[in-house]
């Protein structure tokens, strides 16, 4: 409970823990660019260390909570299962949860999504929609189906699959020879529309090269792959709903699927429970996970149609069935915290209040434009990005060497707010149990750091 407690867990940690995307050695002890930070709780928003110090949550532990650290709700849920069933395999045995999840995620989701396939991480949901999406097609027939369109800029995961599908140079690119050629189409983020090109235009100008690919290799194409919305990890760019219905129009006209990968904005981050909700538009498959357990453990879904189920629903000699399977798949704990999140976006009025909140976090922000290095602010609901330039005039990025977001997370990390911009972007994405009150410290600390990483 003191200084050496915490020196004594950095030593210990340094010795044997790999951390995840992390150059390892920007924890060296004799001099961290980020030093290690051992924490001992977590409350609402917040995050405590050894010291007592304490973190604002500002990016809710990579995107995957919503209802706060220690949540009291999900924790009781979790600690009752606990007592009854730990855990059973999926195949051949079923438990309450996995049932009452599979219904409530049907009833939530775009009409018409009726079957539920789980596994443990975002990741794996991406290879299992890719996998369902092609072998579908074999099952029917159509064997030549077998590549996908994705749009740059896109993230969907680490795994060698989830990985080829993404568009991510700095995570994919040494990987190259291990991965799965893939089409790729230009995104229809909004931040590379012409001066005075409403977002509306620039998404139907954006549209067409898409339609383009589709109808040259609608033959042999599975499946169109996006993050509905907003890119997260590709800089949290974003683009308008209308793309979205384009999009599924055009995929219906070439007979192709669509996947939407709503693993970090579903559950209520932009504005509605899926983002697939503000196009009116009904994905062939809908993966989804980080939110799903309100942060508390590793779970993942893919929903998709009773016609998808039907084709690999036949005799066993026809070797049809989806042969996919993880250990953990539906876990009843995991499946019980989706449950206990459930539950609270049907008993609270989370949607409307987290309305208030983006709009609070929307005027907070709003000035920023006006700064000597923001080029754009932007936000869907519970997602707002602030993106930085050296030079707004010629439009010079910062040389990544400069490390410009480090700065800014080491400020924020002293200034006890946790921001973690990606490249040159600071970005939001807190907790929705956060306060008007912790909205402006979140903010307010943001622009110091980011003042104090561009003074210079
Ligand atoms: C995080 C993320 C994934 C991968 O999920 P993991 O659980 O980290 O494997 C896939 N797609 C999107 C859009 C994500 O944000």
């Amino acid at each position: 409970m003191n200084i050496s407690t915490q020196s004594d867990l950095i030593a210990r940690d340094l010795a044997h823990v790999w951390h995840p995307c992390t150059q390892m050695r920007d924890h060296d002890p004799a001099n961290p660019a980020m030093p290690m930070i051992p924490i001992r709780r977590g409350n609402g928003v917040w995050l405590e260390d050894f010291n007592g110090k304490r973190y604002l949550d500002s990016i809710s532990s990579w995107w995957t909570n919503l209802f706060g650290h220690a949540n009291p709700r999900i924790g009781a849920a979790i600690k009752s299962q606990l007592d009854q069933l730990e855990h059973v395999m999926l195949a051949g045995f079923t438990h309450e949860p996995a049932i009452k999840l599979s219904e409530q995620l049907t009833k939530l989701a775009p009409a018409g999504l009726t079957r539920c396939f789980y596994a443990e991480n975002g990741s794996a949901a991406i290879e299992i929609a890719a996998k369902m999406s092609f072998h579908f097609w074999q099952n029917v027939d159509k064997r030549n189906k077998r590549r996908f369109i994705t749009l740059t800029n896109s993230y969907h995961g680490e795994t060698l699959g989830a990985l080829a599908l993404g568009n991510v140079e700095l995570y994919k690119q040494i990987y190259q020879p291990l991965l799965m050629d893939v089409i790729s189409a230009p995104s229809p983020d909004c931040f590379n529309r012409e001066v005075g090109e409403t977002e509306a235009a620039y998404s139907h100008r954006m549209i067409e090269p898409m339609r383009t690919l589709l109808q040259q290799h609608a033959d042999e194409v599975c499946a169109v792959i996006v993050e509905p919305l907003v890119q997260c990890a590709g800089n949290m760019r974003m683009y308008h709903p209308i793309y979205l219905k384009l999009l599924r129009q055009a995929c219906d006209e070439f007979g192709v699927h669509l996947i939407a990968d709503e693993i970090a904005v579903g559950f209520g981050r932009t504005g509605t429970l899926f983002a697939c909700e503000q196009a009116s538009i009904r994905p062939d498959f809908m993966c989804l996970s980080k939110g799903l357990t309100g942060g508390f453990l590793p779970l993942s879904a893919v929903l998709t149609t009773e016609q998808i189920y039907a084709a690999f629903y036949a005799e066993y000699t026809s070797l049809r069935a989806f042969l996919h399977s993880h250990s953990y798949t539906g876990n009843p704990l995991a499946c019980t915290a989706a449950l206990a999140t459930l539950d609270i976006f049907a008993t609270e009025p989370v949607i409307a209040n987290n309305q208030i909140l983006s709009e609070h976090l929307r005027k907070r922000t709003e000035s920023l434009k006006d700064h000597l290095h923001v080029v754009d602010v932007r936000q869907h609901g519970m997602i707002c990005a602030i993106e930085l330039i050296k030079n707004k005039a010629t439009g010079e990025q910062y040389d990544w060497h400069e490390r410009r977001g480090l700065r800014i997370y080491q400020y924020g990390m002293q200034h006890g707010v946790l921001l973690r911009p990606i490249g040159n972007v600071v970005y939001f994405m807190p907790p929705y149990v956060i306060t008007i009150d912790e909205i402006n410290l979140m903010v307010d600390t943001a622009v110091q750091g980011i003042n104090h990483a561009t003074c210079e």
